[in-house]
């Protein structure tokens, strides 16, 4: 059997020009860790860390050890940003010491389907043998590549109930869900632990640590000097969700993507989605179709910025479908 740690090597995550395994100190008390494109923040006191987002089994075990050779505390609470496999998963590595913290949201995409599921339409195909699972040797693409992923009861062939449920075997459940916002002390340090439904993750949830240094994490949702992920980014509620982090104190953002920012780059990410429906409006007004939309709203003030070219269209058509829609 493979080692969970080498169930969920780092190639399998989204790669960049962002490279390497570092740790680095954001301000006070607060420091980030990185995997690659991935960022996670932990708070350091004198009785143990706080940590956001394990990101995966290889990960939380480097990190592991860093930080009890570095700091010498347990990490006491691991806080996940939402359930999603890339961020969530790997936190059982700290569950000897750590309180484990989520979105009461989470549960639901935990939970396994009923066994009676069956293989959903778009991977039937892979069923050669027709036994109504994917064994190893059958499996493809995703289902191949994340194949220890899904397998949640570690029987070497996929259900339809483990295929429905997404790559989530190594997302521990919470030990704690929240639903209105907390906050931890320790060490006499507070974290806010806030919830921020978005479209992206219903379960997403948003972390400050007001003390020790004002530093913000929000993860996959406000990019930074990258373009946002997904369609309609720029029209209610999904704009007022953005804009309502941005009244919070603090100096230091992270993403848990690419590179690290400030508060500014808040306010940056806000301008981009508020710039691209205002031009998309005007598209829509000139009587464009939204392939015209595409290619005529193209948001050079943000041409440096990361996936510009894969996600700007996206952006134009999500944000074109949802201002006809009268969102
Ligand atoms: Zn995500």
């Amino acid at each position: 059997m493979t080692s969970i740690a080498a169930a969920q090597p780092r190639a399998i995550y989204q790669q960049t020009q962002y490279k390497g395994q570092e740790i680095g100190k954001l301000t006070g008390d607060v420091f980030y860790a990185r995997m690659d494109d991935y960022v996670s923040v932990f708070m350091v006191t004198a009785d143990g860390i706080v940590l956001v987002e394990p990101i995966g089994t290889e990960f939380a075990t480097w990190l592991k050890g860093e930080l009890a050779s570095r700091f010498k505390v347990p990490v006491k609470f691991v806080i996940y940003s939402h359930h999603h496999w890339d961020h969530g998963s790997g936190a059982a590595v700290f569950a000897d010491t750590a309180r484990i913290i989520g979105h009461e949201a989470m549960l639901a995409h935990l939970a396994m389907p009923p066994a009676t599921t069956p293989l959903p339409q778009n991977v039937r195909a892979q069923d050669t043998n027709g036994n109504g699972r994917i064994e190893q040797s059958e499996a493809q693409g995703a289902l191949q590549a994340q194949f220890a992923l899904y397998d949640q009861d570690r029987d070497g062939s996929l259900s339809g109930a483990e295929v429905t449920r997404g790559p989530l075997a190594f997302v521990r459940p919470p030990d704690l869900t929240y639903r209105d916002p907390i906050t931890i002390t320790l060490g006499g340090k507070r974290v806010e632990v806030l919830p921020k439904p978005t479209a992206h993750a219903d379960d997403n949830t948003i972390v400050r640590f007001a003390d020790g240094g004002g530093v913000l994490f929000a993860s996959d949702w406000i990019t930074v000097n990258r373009v946002p992920f997904g369609g309609d980014v720029a029209t209610k509620p999904e704009l007022d969700l953005v804009k309502s982090v941005e009244p919070l104190q603090f100096e230091y953002f992270v993403c848990s993507h690419g590179m690290l920012g400030k508060k500014a780059d808040v306010a940056s990410n806000i301008r981009y989605r508020e710039e691209l429906r205002d031009a998309v409006g005007k598209a829509i007004a000139a009587g464009q179709t939204v392939e015209q939309a595409q290619a005529s709203v193209t948001m050079d003030a943000y041409k440096n910025w990361e996936f510009y070219a894969q996600q700007r269209p996206g952006n134009v058509a999500g944000t074109y479908r949802a201002l006809k829609a009268g969102n």
